[in-house]
């Protein structure tokens, strides 16, 4: 990279791989690694290693007052003024930035996160598809004219919103990133970024491809920092006109109640506990895969994972049976070894949640099929758990884990198993799998959830919205109805006088 290989503020880190890259630590605002203003750095640490790997500056209010004025300034002089198609194109720039340098993100992800080399790779090529799927619609953000008569000339345009707060947690650091900038960008709004305090370290990186993008500084800020401190600042900051946000319902209830003083535009992307559902006529084999990866994947921190798994009376046995043996092969460790499934857990704090979870189940006289336990004494893994036997009043049931730990129960009429999978307040996503169309759309119109995968799981795509029914959220990303997010309606209506030539 042009800039910052001898940024005062960045440092050589070596990957777990032996190769060495140039982290980024400050702050980056209005186009600069500038350090935070009372000096404070923190550890960043590795999860398979329980090992610092950097220190990073830690923002205060007064950084993020930096960060919203120099963000305010960009908004006013340069990118809601830029034409529709430059800021395309440096997202197109952008798109192509991530591509090249896909290796060293997947890899820092993986580090930072403690996520599978396998699962980094799939989310920066979604970053880098998604960023180029923004640069599409940046010029093409229309409005309408609509017919008010024939002595009125009245239309309407979608205006971008200012400055956005955006605040993203620990689970896809990066592609989190691009989901929050993304749209943001291509509308013509400018961003204040916080990512969360345990995985800051990708969108630092990716925040100097931004520069060489050729996006305008200001354009694009990052902060990281404490939710409670200046996450919660950015929530109240007058001059924030939007916040973003991914994370806990429990966060996301209090981030509505904050920005409601400044009557702040709010999208939430918030938790789940979503059902994934097995009818007897399924493709057994593709099913448990998919219940597998529903809730594995990521090692399962993953806001949809499908952690509540419904398999029909006559092949419960069979099911649990594959499933047990499909989980016991997933192989668990070290990220970047290239057959490990499933890495780490995020940070120390996530694993003892999830470890008091399966005691939780266990107590509550719920059945170990397999997993049950950590796995090693270094690094914050889990062995992926299965739970049967199971109640649906237990909370192994009710509340979201955020790990690899399901839950299998038994059901046997279409009724009952829509029921059961409606019995949440959440409403993130389900799976359906079967071989007869008439009860998959039946299912699926019947489930209450923001995203229904049929014979798939946790399979996204740049042009498909996501996002939550019930308290999992509101507001979509990606695909068109992201930009709704993003822009606001202006209607003009003129007066035709009669023409006097
Ligand atoms: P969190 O929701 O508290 O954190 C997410 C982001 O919000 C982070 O950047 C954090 O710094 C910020 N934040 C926290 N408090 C804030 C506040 N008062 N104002 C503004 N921003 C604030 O999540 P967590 O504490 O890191 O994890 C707790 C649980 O949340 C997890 O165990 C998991 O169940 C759930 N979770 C869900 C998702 C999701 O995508 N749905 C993501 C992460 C965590």
């Amino acid at each position: 990279l042009r800039l910052y290989t001898t940024s005062k503020f960045s440092v050589p880190v070596t990957l777990p791989n032996g190769k060495v890259y140039q982290q980024p630590t400050g702050l980056f605002i209005n186009g600069d690694f500038v350090p935070s203003k009372l000096g404070k750095m923190v550890d960043v640490i590795n999860p398979s290693t329980e090992e610092v790997i950097t220190q990073i500056y830690k923002a205060t209010e007064e950084d993020v007052d930096y960060a919203v004025q120099s963000a305010k300034t960009a908004f006013e002089t340069t990118w809601s003024q830029a034409n529709p198609e430059f800021r395309g194109k440096v997202l197109f720039n952008l798109a192509d930035l991530i591509e090249q340098h896909a290796d060293t993100l997947a890899s820092i992800e993986s580090m930072d996160n403690g996520k599978s080399l396998h699962c980094s790779r799939g989310d920066v090529d979604l970053v880098s598809k998604y960023l180029r799927s923004c640069g599409g619609w940046a010029d093409k953000i229309y409005g309408k004219v609509i017919d008010t008569g024939k002595d009125y000339f009245a239309y309407s345009l979608r205006q971008p919103l200012g400055v956005c707060g955006q605040i993203i947690p620990w689970n896809f650091p990066l592609l989190m990133w691009s989901w929050k900038i993304g749209p943001a960008l291509a509308t013509g709004n400018t961003v204040v970024l916080k990512p969360a305090e345990t995985t800051p370290l990708s969108a630092l990186f990716a925040s100097q491809l931004c520069k060489e993008a050729g996006i305008p500084d200001g354009v694009v800020n990052i902060v990281p920092g404490s939710g409670k401190t200046i996450g919660e600042h950015l929530c109240k900051h007058p001059d924030v006109k939007k916040i973003a946000f991914t994370g806990s319902t429990v966060t996301g209830r209090h981030i509505m109640k904050t920005a409601a003083d400044t009557v702040k535009k709010v999208t939430l992307e918030l938790g789940g506990k979503s059902p994934n559902i097995v009818f007897a006529d399924a493709d057994l084999d593709k099913a448990v895969k998919n219940i597998a990866n529903g809730i594995f994947y990521n090692s399962g921190e993953v806001c949809c994972a499908g952690s509540r798994v419904y398999v029909q009376d006559a092949v419960y046995d069979e099911v649990l049976a594959k499933f047990k043996t499909f989980t016991e092969g997933l192989k668990v460790g070290n990220p970047f070894d290239a057959d490990t499934f499933q890495g780490a857990q995020t940070s120390k704090k996530q694993l003892d949640k999830i470890l008091k979870f399966i005691d939780i189940g266990t107590e509550e006289g719920a059945r170990v099929v397999t997993g049950g336990e950590r796995f090693g004494n270094k690094g914050y893994f889990v062995k992926p758990t299965i739970f049967a036997d199971v109640k649906e009043d237990m909370s192994i049931v009710k509340d979201e884990i955020f790990g690899p730990i399901v839950t299998v129960s038994k059901f046997s009429t279409v009724d009952e198993v829509v029921d059961l999978a409606n019995d949440s307040q959440y409403g993130l996503a389900a799976g359906i799998h079967t071989k007869d169309l008439n009860k998959a759309i039946e299912v699926s119109n019947r489930v209450k959830a923001g995203t229904v995968w049929i014979n798939t799981y946790n399979d996204f795509h740049q042009n498909v919205p996501f996002g939550g029914f019930g308290q999992s959220g509101i507001g979509r990303e990606m695909g068109e109805a992201a930009l709704d997010n993003y822009t606001q309606v202006k209607s003009v209506r003129m007066s035709i006088d009669k023409p006097t030539y």
